[in-house]
Formats: structure tokens, C-alpha cells, sequence
């Protein structure tokens, strides 16, 4: 389950690797997109990380309801709102529902899930994010534990495999077929976020 310590624990977790990760996060964008992910994402979960740590939450929806915010105003470009959007809908759902159990949590990520394909207008299967969140939400939809190194595995094998993808969103879709070969960049930060979550969950 998920208190507001454990969702704290989240973000602090997920920036530590965003911040360690953020050279490779600029080589992955410089080789289909802007070269700007790395500098995107660690500004904004440096942000995200200073606003929720140290801060006395009564709700896991109020922790991710001020990281929502957080992205959405500091994250430049695609990935800030889509982010954004997923952590006010993470939020949304887990209103009143405090711990958030894992049937919660699977809601939650669905939710998520729903509310960026919206966003982005992507399906699964663009080369985006959205190819990391929806087999995600698909493993905790099954009743998975959210602890066992599956959710890692999950995440970190559907981020592998938008390397074989041609981009038909976002900036890498201008480079057509050349866009093949190559990991996405935003299925890479999305696959340590979840590593950060398979971390904190108790
Ligand atoms: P920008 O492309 O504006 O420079 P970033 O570099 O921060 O923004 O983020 C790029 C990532 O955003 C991509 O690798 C991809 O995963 C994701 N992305 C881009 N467009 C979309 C979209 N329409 N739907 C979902 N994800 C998208
Ligand atoms: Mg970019
Ligand atoms: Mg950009």
C-alpha cells in the first residue's frame, strides 16, 4: 500500500534516477527528438521533489495533486503536460482513499493511462510513453503485486521495445522509418518512474 510518506518516497526516488539518468536522457532525445528530455525531466522533478519533500501531506491525492502542478508549469514541451496530467488524474482517483491499496493504484495508472492518450491523442504502439504506461496499467489491472520485480520487468521490457517502433507522435515521428532503432526517450523516464514505484511500495 501507499501512504503520503511512500508517495513522497516515490518522487524523491524517481528524481534520484531522472537526476543520474539525465545525460542518458539527453542522448536519447538528441537521436530522434530535440535533445531537451533530460533537462526537461530533471528540472521538473528537481521542482516536483522541493515541493512535496518535507511538506506534511494528509492525503496521497494532495501529494500528487501539488506534483501535477509542479510538472505541468515546469516541464517544457510534450512530455510537462502529459506528466502533469497523469499525476492530476492519479490524484483524482485516489481522492479519499487513503492507504492507497493496490486496486487503487491500478485505477489510478488507468486512469493515468486514459487521461494522456487523450492529451497526446496517442494509442499504444506510437513509440511514446503511452507504450509504458499501458502494459503497466494492463499488469496492475490483473491483480499483480505491485512489489514483485514483475512491475520492474514490465516497464523496463515495454521501453525496450519501442526501439523497434517508428514514430508516429510526438518529434520523433518527422523522422519516419530512421526513428526505428532507437529507445524513446519519454518510455525511458516513464519505465524510472515505475522503477521508483516498485521501490517505495510497501
Ligand atoms: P518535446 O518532444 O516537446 O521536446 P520532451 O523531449 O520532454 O518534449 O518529451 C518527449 C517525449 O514525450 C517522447 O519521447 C514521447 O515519449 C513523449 N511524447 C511526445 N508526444 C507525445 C504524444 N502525443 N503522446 C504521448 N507521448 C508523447
Ligand atoms: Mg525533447
Ligand atoms: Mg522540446
Amino acid at each position: 500500500e501507499m501512504k503520503t510518506e511512500q508517495a513522497v518516497a516515490w518522487i524523491e526516488k524517481a528524481n534520484a534516477l531522472i537526476q543520474s539518468n539525465k545525460e542518458y536522457l539527453t542522448e536519447l532525445d538528441q537521436a530522434i527528438g530535440d535533445g531537451d528530455h533530460g533537462l526537461n525531466m530533471s528540472r521538473g522533478f528537481q521542482e516536483a521533489e522541493a515541493k512535496v519533500s518535507g511538506t506534511d501531506y494528509d492525503t496521497v491525492a494532495d501529494v500528487f495533486k501539488d506534483v501535477a502542478t509542479v510538472l505541468m508549469s515546469k516541464i517544457g514541451g510534450a512530455s510537462g503536460p502529459l506528466y502533469g496530467t497523469a499525476f492530476l488524474k492519479m490524484s483524482m482517483t485516489v481522492k479519499d482513499k487513503d492507504p492507497v491499496t493496490e486496486a487503487n493504484l491500478a485505477d489510478a495508472v488507468e486512469a493515468a493511462l486514459n487521461g494522456m492518450k487523450q492529451r497526446g491523442k496517442a494509442e499504444q504502439g506510437e513509440k511514446t510513453m503511452i507504450d509504458v504506461w499501458h502494459p503497466v496499467a494492463d499488469f496492475l489491472k490483473n491483480g499483480q503485486n505491485v512489489q514483485a520485480d514483475k512491475l520492474e520487468e514490465t516497464a523496463e521490457r515495454a521501453m525496450n521495445e519501442t526501439k523497434d517502433i517508428v514514430a508516429t507522435k510526438g518529434r520523433a515521428a518527422y523522422l519516419q522509418e530512421r526513428s526505428k532503432g532507437h529507445v524513446d526517450p519519454g518510455s525511458t523516464s516513464s519505465f524510472y518512474l515505475f522503477q521508483a514505484l516498485a521501490d517505495v511500495w510497501k
